[in-house]
């Protein structure tokens, strides 16, 4: 008989039985599993007692910091009146507070909103939603959904067929019909920017040529995040979102702003189109909404959208039984108090300027090829070359990111995100209550291992 009561230690007993997201499990065979034991403010420790600055936000996600006993005890006085109800024709109160409160903040007339456990399933639902609506107006053609080359919207079968990144898609094709990809506004490496004297907007023309060759009648949303995070930090160029809103409206196409990452703050406000001043049809979110403390996401919608769902017995056909979990929906709003009362969004405003000013410091480092992002989420790309931006092989991506990089700013305490879905960009998305200590540690902590990398790639 098994021993009921297991005592490995946590790193082997997790390299046996829990499966690590999206984890190349057999890396842990030469290194043990980092186990984080808590958390406080913008730090969490490991199973060591050794502290590392969060410079990811757990995942974008821990906004108002680790160890806030205040989200748990909302969630322990929510636990306690109320643990669990649907909302399958029910409502409580504090998924009524939630909506009403989102209602107040989301940009325009956005003011319903439908709750679900996760940011993918708040895509899911949105792609629904489209769906739906079209037919139910009477344009059942409608079933195409858009989005960008490289962007991430979630790993569900309808979310992944939205999401750009090939490699993640292929071992379950075929997905869902119907979802193409436009460009993405990657300034960097564009050749209209470079050959073109400057941004002449084709990246967003680009929709409006997809829409053109796909049908207009058959397309029924476009799916994009104010900043798009997969491929690094990629900001909208002058005059993006104004032609992306014209080129929906003008072929009727819903527009649905993935704000899973860039609700609650992370550029300053409490959602980003309201940072870059358009207004979308539709908002998904999660995450920060609960800054991670229980789980949580959703999807804003408009009366005016609503309308067809309001009449004719008719109903929208999409539920899940934690959607509008109770106990997250109180964390929630205890999360938003703490907004409120300590100006969260104010934080970053003040301080973003000096983080992006600390990082692109470090373009003197010659593995520094760009630096973007805005407000508390910027990405460095690594480059072979500045002058030619050179690509990195394969080989040497995995070495520069997976062998060189990880363990060394991880060793040095700095959690942040070495990645290479597309070119290998290191990504950075601290706290939002994050000052001038921690903005400068991360910059101290880069500049040595970016140099150390530049140093040691010289001599390969
Ligand atoms: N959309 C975006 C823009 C995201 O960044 C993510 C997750 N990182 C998702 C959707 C999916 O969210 P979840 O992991 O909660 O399903």
């Amino acid at each position: 008989m098994q021993d009921p009561t297991p005592r490995t230690d946590l790193s082997t007993a997790a390299q046996r039985h829990l499966w690590m997201h999206f984890t190349k499990l057999e890396s842990f065979d030469q290194h043990e599993v980092p186990v984080i034991t808590r958390g406080e403010g913008c730090y969490v420790y490991d199973q060591h007692g050794k502290r590392y600055l969060d410079g990811l936000s757990g995942l974008f996600t821990v906004q108002v910091g680790h160890g806030r006993t205040e989200l748990a005890e909302a969630a322990r006085e929510q636990a306690e009146r109320l643990a669990y109800f649907s909302v399958w024709s029910f409502a409580h109160e504090p998924g009524i507070r939630l909506a009403e409160r989102l209602a107040q903040w989301a940009p325009g007339d956005l003011n319903r909103v439908f709750f679900t456990p996760t940011g993918g399933d708040a895509v899911e639902s949105a792609i629904k939603f489209a769906r739906q609506y079209f037919k139910l107006i009477g344009q059942p053609m409608r079933t195409k959904v858009i989005s960008r080359t490289l962007a991430y919207h979630g790993t569900s079968l309808g979310a992944l067929s939205l999401t750009g990144i090939p490699a993640i898609k292929a071992p379950f094709e075929p997905l869902m019909p119907g979802a193409v990809k436009v460009r993405t506004p990657y300034r960097y490496r564009c050749n209209d920017c470079a050959n073109l004297g400057g941004c002449t907007l084709s990246c967003a023309d680009d929709l409006a040529l997809r829409i053109e060759m796909e049908g207009p009648d058959t397309v029924a949303a476009v799916f994009m995040e104010p900043v798009q995070n997969t491929g690094g930090a990629f900001t909208p160029p002058e005059g993006y979102w104004a032609r992306v809103r014209e080129i929906c409206d003008h072929y009727g196409v819903l527009l649905v702003s993935d704000e899973v990452i860039a609700a609650f703050g992370r550029f300053g406000h409490m959602f980003g189109s309201l940072r870059y001043g358009y207004q979308p049809d539709l908002i998904t979110f999660a995450k920060g909404v609960t800054s991670g403390y229980s789980p949580l996401g959703g999807m804003m919608i408009s009366d005016r959208l609503a309308e067809p769902f309001l009449r004719d017995g008719n109903l929208f056909l999409q539920g899940q039984t934690f959607g509008a979990h109770p106990v997250s929906c109180a964390v929630a709003n205890a999360n938003l108090d703490i907004f409120e009362r300590e100006n969260i969004c104010g934080n970053v405003l003040q301080h973003q300027g000096r983080f992006k000013s600390l990082i692109e410091g470090l373009r003197d480092i010659p593995l520094v090829g760009d630096v973007r992002g805005d407000g508390y989420f910027l990405a460095i790309e690594l480059v072979t070359d500045q002058a030619t931006r050179g690509k990195w092989s394969d080989d040497d991506a995995d070495w520069l990111l997976r062998g060189f990089l990880s363990p060394r700013l991880y060793e040095a305490g700095l959690i942040c995100r070495a990645d290479d879905r597309a070119e290998p960009v290191i990504t950075l998305s601290p706290p939002l209550i994050a000052g001038e200590e921690e903005l400068t540690f991360i910059e101290r902590t880069l500049r040595e291992a970016l140099t150390a990398a530049s140093l040691e790639y010289a001599r390969r």
